[in-house]
């Protein structure tokens, strides 16, 4: 077998057989395949796209890289995904309830990548919390705690890690079976029985339009239950933040608030519906309403908050912080921006605000730039609001004076207010499960 070969193969829009992608994917592990051949047929799969079967033995080559966790001593475990956002700390609520209502969940996490935030990133807000676990620690802290969240073991998966820092330098990233095959390599390796994705959609989310978003998802949950697991996936509105904050300290304290029940309408919606279908899907209730109506009722009381600060110390972190967040370091500039003239929000662009929080140093320029934990923003009005002139819009947190003038400027603009109220948009989209998957 030749790599040119394979590459010619997909240009020309044949499909690959299980072994020719084995090849591509174990060659170039190897280093027997140059990073100039892989490009080059990574951007034949975005021009050409991949079949069904293709993208099955793509993630499936892709699982057999490296080592996978076997989880089997813990019971039924729980994951979840989301495919990135601004201001998603959904981890940070679902993780410690769902591990509250007696699912233990283990998951591995990622960083900022572009406009979009990392839970790892949020977690290191808690001064000290390490998130870069041995397979030990990560599996200790899962039968002590029942919840644990740490960085991608570079054991699992590891021709993933090869070929995404590719992609990302060859804008090969947005292709729907390459992203499949990333996202499920390291989901099934990582050994959890019950995963639930977190499909974003909308201006801040890789998925623009809700089509390609939904064509993602049924992949992601076919390629999952193929496998023997139960997956399902959850389709939600990234077209303006989630929440109220963006900015890692602040993103831990809004997620603390929603713990303690006192979460922003969208936020919650989102964590309730993942992490009722997390307790469902494990077994835990006769139906799911019976699982989303426990969530609320552990939300109501707070009850959930004691397993974040459980977390919190077993990964180094202190969990007083976890009772008392407004203890986290603050940005030395914090300034309340006010609407100038009067109406309803009608937009807020959650890749322009996620872009500024990056400027402000919340997010990376580039991989393993440093990042300021306590900036970002925390907005009073969002979507359908109305506002007045004089009445604040948002807060800045910020590094410097200057810093905080061009992060306003940008997101005024990101802002648009009309006379007319915009028509409610819920931020739960839809659903795929094994009931709505499309056959064949
Ligand atoms: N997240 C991943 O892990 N992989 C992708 O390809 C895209 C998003």
């Amino acid at each position: 077998m030749r790599a040119v070969d394979l590459i010619y193969k997909k240009r020309t829009g044949l499909e690959l057989i299980p072994a020719e992608l084995e090849y591509l994917v174990f060659g170039y592990l190897r280093d027997e395949i140059p990073d100039y051949q892989l490009a080059a047929f990574l951007m034949a799969v975005c021009w050409r796209g991949m079949t069904r079967a293709e993208t099955f033995a793509l993630t499936d080559a892709m699982l057999r890289s490296g080592r996978r966790l076997d989880l089997s001593a813990f019971g039924v475990v729980a994951d979840k995904h989301s495919t990135g956002g601004v201001g998603d700390k959904v981890s940070l609520v679902v993780v410690p309830l769902v591990a509250a209502l007696g699912v233990p969940v283990a998951k591995m996490s990622g960083r900022g990548l572009g406009h979009t935030g990392g839970t790892l990133d949020k977690l290191e807000a808690f001064p000290g919390l390490r998130v870069e676990l041995s397979e030990g620690e990560f599996l200790d802290q899962l039968g002590r705690v029942g919840a644990v969240i740490a960085g991608q073991s570079p054991e699992l998966a590891p021709a993933d890690a090869k070929i995404y820092a590719l992609r990302d330098a060859t804008a090969t990233v947005d292709s729907i079976p390459l992203i499949v095959a990333s996202i499920m390599s390291k989901k099934l390796a990582a050994g959890a029985q019950v995963i639930v994705l977190d499909v974003k959609v909308g201006r801040g989310a890789f998925m623009r339009r809700r089509a390609q978003a939904e064509r993602l998802a049924r992949l992601l949950v076919e390629v999952g239950r193929t496998a023997g697991r139960r997956v399902e996936a959850v389709l939600t509105d990234m077209n303006q933040p989630l929440g109220r904050a963006v900015g890692n300290a602040l993103e831990v304290k809004e997620a603390v608030s929603t713990l303690r029940g006192e979460g922003p309408e969208d936020l919650v919606a989102v964590c309730t519906e993942l992490a009722g279908r997390m307790l469902w899907l494990a077994g835990r209730y006769p139906d799911l309403e019976a699982a989303r109506r426990s969530v609320r009722s552990v939300l109501a009381e707070g009850s959930a908050l004691g397993k974040l600060a459980e977390m919190v110390a077993a990964q180094g972190g202190d969990p007083a912080l976890v009772w008392e967040p407004e203890r986290l370091p603050p940005a030395p500039v914090r300034r309340t921006v006010v609407a100038r003239q009067p109406g309803y929000v009608t937009r807020l662009d959650a890749r322009a605000v996620g872009e500024a929080a990056v400027r402000l140093g919340a997010g990376r320029a580039k991989k393993g730039d440093p990042i300021d934990h306590r900036v970002g923003f925390v907005f009073y009005r969002k979507r359908g609001d109305w506002v007045s002139p004089g009445e604040p819009l948002f807060e800045v947190h910020a590094r410097t004076e200057a810093e905080a003038d061009l992060a306003a400027k940008a997101v005024l603009e990101a802002i648009g207010l009309g006379g007319r109220r915009p028509p409610a948009r819920p931020v739960v989209l839809g659903t795929v499960t094994a009931a709505n998957l499309e056959p064949g």
